[in-house]
């Protein structure tokens, strides 16, 4: 549905980088395999603990950091809460700037 990167403080934290970027897919289209342990709403590695998805009732949001194949091709059209953006890192090319959230 979409790609995204995110920079506020829970994303720079869960991530321990300065942003994280996900894709967001319709939740009935998602499916996993493994063994994940949950913290906070977001499904982490039970082997090496890093965040991998998180999962409501209409949509899957997934770390593209953990995908096998690099790169993706799959490019970011938003950005969040670019305020917390360190000023070392420009914007994505074409990508939609939000101060914060989305809405
Ligand atoms: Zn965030």
């Amino acid at each position: 549905m979409r790609v995204g990167i995110c920079h506020c403080a829970n994303c720079r934290r869960e991530s321990g980088s300065a942003f994280t970027w996900y894709g967001v897919w319709p939740a009935a289209r998602f499916e996993s395999s493994g063994t994940t342990v949950q913290y906070r709403g977001q499904h982490a590695c039970s082997a090496c603990a890093s965040p991998v998805y998180s999962l409501d009732a209409h949509e899957a949001e997934i770390k593209l950091g953990t995908l096998v194949e690099a790169p993706s091709g799959l490019v970011p059209t938003y950005e969040l809460w670019v305020r917390r953006r360190e000023p070392w890192l420009p914007p994505v090319p074409g990508a939609e700037q939000f101060e914060e959230d989305r809405y």
